[in-house]
């Protein structure tokens, strides 16, 4: 049944693993030790398909937590609310593709292109059936400062210890490469620093609000100008939950978050309250009872939202590629620069990663 699911788990497309699978034969050809930096869906997504091949590794995440960007916030409400990724944007197969487990049933609704969880979310996905397999092995508040690559072994310091290890998957927002919080030494490739110079990272902000009546409407959603600035939603974000609340959220991304960030928590709800009453015959500020905001740029190691919508993918699939056989980069925004910024585009990066990784030397 382990092999069954580890030729599932990395999927067949490669002709090479299906060879082994064939042979009954999943043995990687890599022996090494590997570190991930950052345990948000890239990292534990290669952390848990590491396990599965055998291979060494650790997780150093500078937080005293896992999860990253599925934050999730569960008193709010009587259903779970997602602070960070809420939806499925893609099919359900994702679940067992991700676990490799056909038998996986998880509650979901169709919610336009997309899915969304039913009194669930991604955050709950992993902790239920990623982490029990590799929950030893997240080391928490580690930040890492800086990756040596110069010699064979590669050196990952903190401030206050070296690690060395074979290979190193990187894991962290493009935001803390690019504000340089993590050093490389050398120095990226030329090409990768100028994509990520050139990639635009949007700012991410959500705020849920509970009122005392449904006065709005499903989704109101406003036309930015010009669209490549951001995206603003007002949605029900009770929508397939099995609650009797009325909780309306608030999803912004890109520039429009600068007309809420720099205002104190008041001004922000007073803000929103205002805008919502214009649209709504004041209904808002008379029915409003409580709220929760949360503003990415404020965690201390994210500092952002994600990647612009609008991105170049030839800029994209440049952040995705390996450095020297050596670093590794995994995660929403590491992909092959088809598709990124999701939950399952982070755990697709680290399939291809992990896959790349145990064939090489
Ligand atoms: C507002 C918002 C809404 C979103 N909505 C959706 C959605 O509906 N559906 C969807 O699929 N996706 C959504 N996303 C995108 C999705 O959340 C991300 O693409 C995904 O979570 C990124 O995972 P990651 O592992 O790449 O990074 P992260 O989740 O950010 O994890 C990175 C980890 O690295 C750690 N770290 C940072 N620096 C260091 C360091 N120096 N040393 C060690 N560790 C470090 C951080 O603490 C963090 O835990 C949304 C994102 C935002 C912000």
């Amino acid at each position: 049944k382990e092999f069954i699911k580890a030729c599932a788990l990395f999927g067949l497309a490669n002709p090479l693993l299906l060879t082994f699978c064939k042979e009954g034969n999943i043995k990687p050809s890599f022996k090494g030790k590997v570190i991930i930096i950052g345990a948000g869906a890239g990292g534990l997504s290669a952390g848990y398909l590491l396990s599965k091949s055998g291979i060494e590794y650790e997780i150093f995440e500078a937080s005293s937590n896992y999860g990253g960007r599925m934050k999730i916030n569960k008193t709010f409400a009587d259903f779970t609310i997602p602070l960070g990724a809420e939806w499925i944007e893609t099919n359900e197969n994702i679940f067992k593709n991700t676990i490799g487990d056909s038998s996986i049933n998880i509650n979901t609704i169709k919610d336009g292109e997309d899915y969304k969880f039913i009194n669930y979310s991604w955050l709950e996905f992993f902790q239920d059936h990623i982490i029990p397999s590799i929950s030893d092995k997240i080391k928490y508040n580690k930040v890492v400062k800086s990756i040596n690559y110069n010699e064979k072994n590669i050196i990952i310091s903190t401030e206050t210890e070296n690690t060395t290890s074979d290979k190193v998957i990187v894991s962290v927002p493009l935001k803390i490469i690019k504000d340089k919080d993590i050093t490389f030494n050398p120095e990226l490739p030329l090409s990768k620093i100028k994509s990520i110079n050139r990639l635009e990272i949007w700012d991410g902000y959500k705020v849920f609000i509970e009122f005392s009546n449904k006065f709005y409407d499903d989704e109101f959603k406003f036309n930015i100008t010009p669209k490549t600035d951001g995206e603003k939603i007002y949605y029900d974000a009770t929508y397939g939950q099995n609650t009797s609340k009325n909780i309306l959220g608030l999803f912004v991304v890109g520039k429009p978050v600068n007309d809420y960030i720099f205002l104190s928590e008041n001004e922000q709800i007073n803000k929103i309250l205002s805008e919502l009453d214009n649209i709504y015959d004041n209904q808002a500020s008379n029915n409003y009872k409580k709220h929760i905001i949360q503003n990415w740029r404020n965690e201390k190691y994210i500092k952002s939202g994600y990647i612009s919508d609008f991105s170049d993918w030839k800029d994209v699939k440049e952040l995705g590629k390996t450095v020297n056989n050596k670093i590794y980069f995994s995660g929403g925004a590491y992909t092959d620069g088809e598709d990124w910024v999701s939950i399952h585009t982070a755990i697709e990066s680290a399939k291809n990663k992990v896959n790349e990784i145990m064939f090489s030397n």
